[in-house]
């Protein structure tokens, strides 16, 4: 256990989620990093947090199977403590393609991964944080992409839907959740340097892509953690059911 606030990153080993729980930890989290499938990135964050004097717990859990999903919560439970913030972060794209060759397969990959894992966290911090239930209530942040926005047209408008419905679920939950003491907001980060482009089989797309960003430059992973870390922070203690574009004014 520890005495520390207690924040969980879905897909904290690497990216944007890496970035958010070194900078959580130096703010004075106790996080949990979650990660998939390589612990050795998630075992790597968790050594530069304790190498900083911070306290973190690396936990392998697809958030897209619910037994894992409640595993997770529960080593956090046990380990670290009542979960103070989630953040919503991991999520996939598959390769570049139209609408028209996509199988369904690759659809319930995306789905699964960017919605249902969203929901199924949330319903576990929702339990675990609601001062109905005797919790003493949280914060829950979303990310989504301003692909949520764009549409991302001949590259993966499957995985810009997806964003749409988690921006959706960040409105919708909100409203519900508002009278039991906790917030849930979004951040719709735009192109940002991390591996997931080489993901969608173009490892160079920030170069092709940098000078349509009116900033002119993709984003610093740790640009998106400072806005994720903003609204999961008590200064953002009046703000709920926001999304917040962080895209460089795209
Ligand atoms: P990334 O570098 O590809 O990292 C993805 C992270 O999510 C990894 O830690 C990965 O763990 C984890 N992950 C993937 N699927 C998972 C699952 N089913 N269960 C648990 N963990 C899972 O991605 P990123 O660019 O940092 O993206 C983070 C979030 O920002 C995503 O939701 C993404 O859609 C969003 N976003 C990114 C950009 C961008 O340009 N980078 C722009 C807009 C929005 P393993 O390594 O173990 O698989």
């Amino acid at each position: 256990m520890s005495d520390l606030p207690v924040m969980i990153i879905t897909g904290g080993s690497r990216g944007i989620g890496a970035a958010t729980a070194r900078m959580a930890a130096g703010r004075g989290f106790a996080v949990c990093v979650n990660y998939r499938k390589n612990a050795a990135a998630a075992a790597a964050v968790v050594g530069d947090i304790e190498k900083s004097g911070g306290r973190a717990l690396a936990v392998g859990a697809d958030v897209a199977v619910e037994t894992e999903v409640l595993a997770l919560f529960q080593t956090v439970d046990r380990e670290l403590g009542p979960v103070k913030v989630l953040i919503n972060n991991a999520g996939i794209l598959e390769r570049q393609m139209p609408v028209a060759e996509m199988d369904a397969g690759r659809l319930h990959r995306v789905m699964a991964t960017n919605v249902v894992g969203p929901f199924l966290c949330a319903r576990e911090a929702v339990r675990r944080m609601s001062t109905g239930n005797g919790g003493a209530g949280g914060v829950i942040v979303n990310v989504s992409s301003m692909a949520a926005r764009l549409g991302s047209p001949h590259e993966y408008v499957d995985y810009a839907a997806s964003k749409g419905a988690l921006d959706t679920m960040t409105v919708g939950l909100a409203k519900e959740v508002a009278a039991l003491g906790i917030r849930v907001n979004g951040v719709r980060p735009g192109i940002t340097d991390t591996e997931i482009h080489a993901s969608g089989g173009e490892p160079d797309r920030i170069q092709r892509l940098q000078k349509r960003i009116p900033l002119q430059r993709a984003a610093n992973p740790a640009e998106i953690a400072e806005a994720i870390l903003w609204l999961a922070s008590p200064a953002a203690s009046y703000t709920t059911g926001a999304i917040l574009d962080v895209g460089g004014g795209l």
